[in-house]
């Protein structure tokens, strides 16, 4: 295969990019030297000035064409997704491409709304004065991604920065660059210039881009690289917004459709061969439906077309389940399979790794909270099983987790599935189903505990990436502020008096307020500086 080495002209090692199928190297790439850094931030923060004079309408105007252009080059954006992550086309088609075009679609309906200038109520006390809150461009925002979905986990953050009116630069996984893609969307519509830049490369990029000091670091990938992102952050202050890692609980009780609820969880659990921050890989299962619901875990899964046992070889759209993108992450499943295995799990379905990258699909059973396989992401197509018997036995086992991303809970008794999805400790909870909260581009997204912090998507997609900026407007006269030099005993009181009248629950506290306040102002006028 061709060999494409982006900015060959460093002495950087070159990084090869493989096919997650076949092994082989695709093209290579190269980290960018710490000279380079300079010349990018200097194009992104003029890109920057230019984008953030732009209108809102004006910047999603430009969404539009990015919107229509995936649209009309889907089938070659999922040719690329697929060649490097080795997902399945569906699974590509469902989670890059729909989730993409429409959390773009809700900016376009949206975006003016949630950026317009809001009118904050102002008290009676502060009268006749007025409040409001813009929300104003940052400056040039860096977004690092990982490689699981490269393409929606790209295009929706520079999406929210850009209509928020930032330029964004834009450091994609070694493993997963989409080479040229990105690049020839913006070209192809026409995009502002430099108002989105792709540097490629691997950690040391992405470290050095950080010395390079944007306004914001919106980073999504594991816990142990937002750790060490955040600490280089802090040297420079730069705010950090942290996607990380999950290890999603699914919640079922035993008044549920078992058939919904196994699919669900099938679904949930192997989509994108399980590399889903918010996969399904603990289920929790009520004792009294756990036989019937293993069971048929056990015989769904069976049916499932994965690479590793394919229902119609011919027929690649009916693939199910894809490889896994990289080695690392196929040993690291293996491993926690392994382990499990030797400390008692017993396999109910699959358990091993295929040819290359393929593992089966897995589920464990006789699981412990002990074991590495219930405590680590796994981040690979394995569920584990574990029972409960009682509401607050189903929630600490819940709970009982270094990561609070997503969870799933499932019962026909809609109260005791919102009681239950209180107490979980999670920024997302889907209601008898399943990864649901992502589907709706309204919802902002993220993370509690170790999983990360900050929100996306919705309107919190686009403050996130905003000055939130206070605003409080006076009249222009002669009159001083009640609160304003010189101090004395009987400013001290009156004020005191207008505390406790004010905050006190006093009857009339109003019209009492009304005659403080003129005594206070009669003091202003008499006496100043
Ligand atoms: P990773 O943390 O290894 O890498 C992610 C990105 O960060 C890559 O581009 C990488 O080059 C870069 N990077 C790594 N260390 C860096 C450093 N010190 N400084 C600057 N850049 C650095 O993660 P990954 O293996 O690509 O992705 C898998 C992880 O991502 C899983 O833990 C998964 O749960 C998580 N994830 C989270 C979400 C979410 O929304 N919460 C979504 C997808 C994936």
């Amino acid at each position: 295969m061709s060999t494409v080495v982006d900015k060959p002209t460093t002495d950087a090692p070159n990084i090869d990019v493989k096919s997650p199928v076949t092994g082989e190297v695709m093209y290579q790439i190269q980290d960018i030297t710490e000279d380079q850094v300079g010349d990018i931030y200097a194009r992104a923060h003029d890109a920057h000035q230019r984008v953030s004079s732009m209108t809102v309408a004006q910047r999603v105007a430009e969404v539009t064409k990015l919107k229509k252009w995936i649209l009309e080059h889907k089938e070659e954006i999922i040719d690329k997704i697929c060649a490097e992550t080795g997902k399945s086309r569906t699974d590509a088609l469902i989670s890059e491409i729909f989730n993409t075009v429409d959390a773009l679609q809700y900016y376009e309906q949206n975006a003016e709304k949630h950026l317009a200038p809001q009118k904050v109520p102002t008290p009676i006390i502060l009268f006749p004065k007025k409040s409001k809150v813009y929300f104003e461009p940052i400056g040039p925002v860096l977004v690092i991604s990982p490689w699981n979905y490269p393409f929606n986990l790209t295009v929706i953050p520079l999406v929210c920065a850009f209509v928020a009116g930032n330029s964004v630069v834009f450091k994609p996984s070694e493993y997963t660059p989409l080479h040229g893609l990105l690049e020839k969307m913006c070209e192809d519509t026409g995009f502002p210039k430099d108002a989105f830049q792709v540097i490629y490369g691997g950690k040391d990029t992405g470290r050095r881009l950080i010395d390079g000091k944007p306004a914001k670091i919106f980073f999504t990938g594991s816990t142990r690289a937002g750790r060490e992102i955040m600490k280089q952050a802090a040297d420079y202050l730069i705010p950090v917004e942290l996607e990380l890692g999950g290890k999603d609980p699914f919640i079922v009780f035993d008044d549920v459709n078992l058939d919904r609820t196994v699919n669900g969880a099938i679904w949930g659990g192997m989509s994108n061969c399980g590399q889903t921050c918010t996969a399904v890989e603990r289920a929790i299962v009520h004792e009294k439906i756990y036989p019937e619901f293993v069971e048929k875990l056990k015989a769904k899964l069976e049916n499932l077309s994965s690479a590793t046992k394919q229902r119609d070889p011919s027929d690649s759209l009916s693939l199910d389940v894809g490889v896994m993108t990289t080695e690392f992450q196929v040993e690291k499943v293996q491993e926690l399979v392994e382990d499990a295995i030797s400390n008692g799990a017993t396999v109910l379905v699959g358990g091993k790794r295929g040819e290359g990258h393929q593992f089966e699909p897995t589920v464990l059973t006789d699981v412990t909270p002990e074991m590495r396989i219930v405590k680590e992401e796994t981040f690979g197509p394995v569920i584990t099983v574990q029972k409960f018997s009682s509401e607050n036995e189903a929630v600490a086992l819940a709970n009982d987790s270094i990561y609070g991303l997503s969870a799933s809970v499932w019962s026909a008794d809609l109260d005791r599935a919102d009681r239950i999805a209180r107490q979980i400790v999670t920024g997302n909870v889907s209601i008898n189903n399943v990864l649901a909260t992502q589907g709706n581009s309204a919802l902002p997204y993220g993370g509690t505990k170790e999983s990360g912090f900050g929100r996306y998507k919705g309107s919190f997609g686009l403050h996130a990436f905003s000055n939130v900026k206070s605003v409080l407007v006076d009249k222009q006269g002669s009159m001083l502020e009640l609160n304003w030099y010189p101090y004395s005993k009987e400013k001290y009181a009156l004020f005191s008096k207008l505390i406790d009248t004010v905050y006190g629950g006093a009857p009339f506290a109003l019209v009492k307020a009304i005659g403080i306040g003129a005594k206070l102002q009669k003091l202003s006028k008499k006496k100043h500086l």
